[in-house]
């Protein structure tokens, strides 16, 4: 299966010229969209390409079909080769370069707009590189301004974009008139950050450079004082009623005309909304086409039913609902803008009304996707390549603070953290499902195995509560090294036969349910994992579960605690079923108890296969 986190740059090739070089990035090309190629001399095994004319002319057969270009080779040789490809910075594809040790990974080229400041930080952490990245917002872990309202489906207008940019890398002041738009990013800054939410009308700050975010479209003249950009949200939505067969001329006349007049720009228009039965108008279909827009259509009783400021009763007699245009605008985007313009043209066929809302919250327009990642005991070497990458990826990561705390070298500037308390796992579950159904990606993380007593299981339930189709959001799980796995490699391999888990937490489980189960694993000889062993107010049951094995086990059984395995606070503890209530043990605590057969040498605990047993029945 492809690891999702790649997709958003595919396709992409990767290029190696000699041996050692393709050993480093042929693991990229394995389980995603990464394209291998080699010269004909190096024929590998596997999925990788040749070419057999020079490196330089290969490239320049492929420069345009790729999104993002991943060389291990040299950078000065990259910098000679790419030199006759670049175009410009909106159209030339990412460019990243890996040394030939993979010791470092280059964000070469398009570290914005072509997204390879963000590919080189997954292709390190997928290979255990270090990423560099020189742009200066990365530096600063600031948001990138040239590309972060795309995380939230903005489009960029007109302005000084390298003006704005030089200001944030001189550390200038820059102010933010916000207008419309989501404004979780502002939420997410470093304390350290110029940016400066001020009002249009304030004046006691001196600004440097300004951005507005408004789907208002701003004249800035070239020649101003200090540059200025706007991002236009997509939060207006074009309620439009025609009369079959208008041109798709006209109707885009109607639409440019009307956002000209109220200065709106159509950067923010989120999408076009009618009637069900214009849904295969063709003029609007090819307006929504050529302008990737959405087509939201409506019954007649639907729109029969929005208060509207100009009703029609001809529309009434014709279609069944007193308004179209507005109606199916305020349905869409809720706050009425622009009440019904009517257009007509002399050449050209058809009449076309047009009203304007504008929404709450933007349209993203992606698929929402749901990570849930298992992030190990707590050491980032414990936590799987997928694993960081998901992260990394992810525009938003939720968990508990201790979590989000543990992978905080993993976050990306301008990535938003939602972290909270250890009891909010519902409301970390709702939110990670709203962010995603909203259109972002969103990563919840849970320490070791994200569906071991994780977040995975609730996350699901959430989503068929919630009605899931089982596709949007997508989600895909990333596993973890479990408290199990990781505890039992502490001490020796105690988990060697037959085992179980079972959590001393009785919040969502009965205690009846979890001693029946106790004496169940005690009875049937399981070496047994106990999860949430203790509490500050749930201290008895761990004493219940000590007598039950030991109703069935020897005292002098071995038994391991370890406490916060892979952390810094690590503490490992070998002791028996009979003393094991004496060491000390709390909720960052796994407690191991072998079955029958398990015993200690040294300081290690085994639980024996059999193998060395068999073969000695045997000989
Ligand atoms: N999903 C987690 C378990 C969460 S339940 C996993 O797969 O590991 C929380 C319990 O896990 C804790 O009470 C403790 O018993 C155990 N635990 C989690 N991390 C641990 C660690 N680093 N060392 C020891 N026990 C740990």
């Amino acid at each position: 299966m492809n690891n999702p986190c790649f997709e958003q740059f595919a396709p992409i090739a990767a290029i190696a010229t000699h041996h050692q070089a393709a050993q480093i990035i042929a693991p990229l090309a394995q389980n995603s969209p990464i394209q291998l190629w080699l010269p004909a001399s190096l024929k590998q095994q596997g999925s990788s390409q040749h070419y057999d004319n020079s490196l330089k002319e290969h490239l320049a057969s492929i420069w345009n079909e790729n999104q993002a270009l991943v060389f291990c080779l040299a950078t000065g040789a990259v910098v000679r080769l790419i030199a006759p490809l670049l175009q410009n910075k909106a159209e030339d594809p990412a460019v990243v370069v890996v040394d030939a040790q993979g010791d470092y990974v280059i964000s070469l080229c398009s570290g914005h707009q072509g997204k390879a400041d963000l590919l080189t930080q997954l292709i390190a952490s997928q290979i255990g590189a270090t990423p560099v990245i020189t742009g200066a917002s990365y530096g600063l872990s600031l948001p990138a301004i040239d590309i972060f309202g795309f995380t939230y489906g903005w489009r960029k207008g007109e302005g000084d974009w390298t003006g704005v940019m030089a200001a944030v890398a001189k550390q200038q002041t820059i102010q933010i008139v916000q207008e419309a738009g989501s404004t979780l990013w502002q939420e997410h800054l470093p304390q350290k950050h110029p940016f400066s939410f001020v009002s249009d009308t304030q004046t006691e700050i001196k600004p440097q450079a300004q951005i507005w975010i408004s789907p208002i479209k701003r004249k800035i003249a070239p020649k101003k004082d200090f540059p200025r950009v706007q991002w236009h949200p997509k939060v207006l939505w074009v309620g439009i009623g025609c009369e079959r067969g208008t041109s798709r001329a006209l109707i885009e006349t109607a639409i440019d005309e009307t956002c000209k007049t109220y200065h709106l720009a159509t950067e923010s228009i989120a999408g076009i909304t009618s009637i069900n039965l214009k849904a295969d108008e063709a003029g609007i279909i090819e307006v929504c086409q050529r302008r990737n827009l959405i087509l939201k259509t409506f019954t007649a009783e639907q729109l029969d039913q929005v208060h509207v400021p100009t009703p029609s009763a001809v529309v009434k007699q014709e279609v069944g609902t007193h308004s179209v245009a507005e109606a199916a605008a305020i349905l869409a985007g809720e706050n009425l803008l622009v009440s019904k313009q009517i257009f007509r043209a002399d050449n050209q066929s058809g009449a076309v009304t047009v009203a304007i809302a504008q929404a709450d919250q933007e349209y993203i327009g992606r698929t929402g996707k749901l990570y849930l990642v298992g992030i190990g005991p707590g050491n980032l070497d414990q936590i799987t390549p997928a694993a960081k990458t998901a992260i990394i990826e992810a525009d938003a990561v939720i968990g508990y603070s201790l979590y989000t705390d543990l992978i905080k070298s993993l976050q990306r500037s301008g990535q938003i953290v939602e972290s909270s308390p250890i009891t909010q796992e519902q409301q970390r579950a709702k939110r990670a499902i709203e962010l995603a159904k909203w259109g972002l990606t969103v990563a919840v993380v849970s320490s070791g195995d994200c569906g071991i007593y994780g977040m995975a299981g609730l996350v699901l339930e959430e989503l068929q509560a919630a009605g899931w189709n089982g596709k949007t959001p997508q989600v895909q799980i990333f596993p973890g090294i479990s408290a199990l796995q990781s505890a039992a490699s502490r001490v020796g391999a105690p988990l060697m036969h037959d085992f179980c888990a079972i959590s001393l937490s009785d919040l969502l489980t009965p205690w009846e349910m979890i001693q029946k189960r106790l004496t169940a694993a005690a009875s049937g000889d399981f070496i047994t994992v106990l999860y949430n062993p203790r509490s500050q107010t749930r201290t008895q049951q761990v004493v219940t579960a000590q007598s039950i094995f030991s109703q069935y086990r020897q005292p002098d059984t071995p038994v391991a605690i370890v406490h916060g395995a892979y952390r810094d606070d690590e503490q490992v503890i070998l002791t028996t079923l009979a003393e094991m209530l004496e060491q000390p043990i709390d909720m960052l605590t796994t407690v191991i108890i072998g079955n029958t057969t398990t015993r200690n040498h040294a300081e290690w605990m085994i639980t024996p296969r059999g193998y060395l047993g068999f073969s000695q029945e045997e000989e």
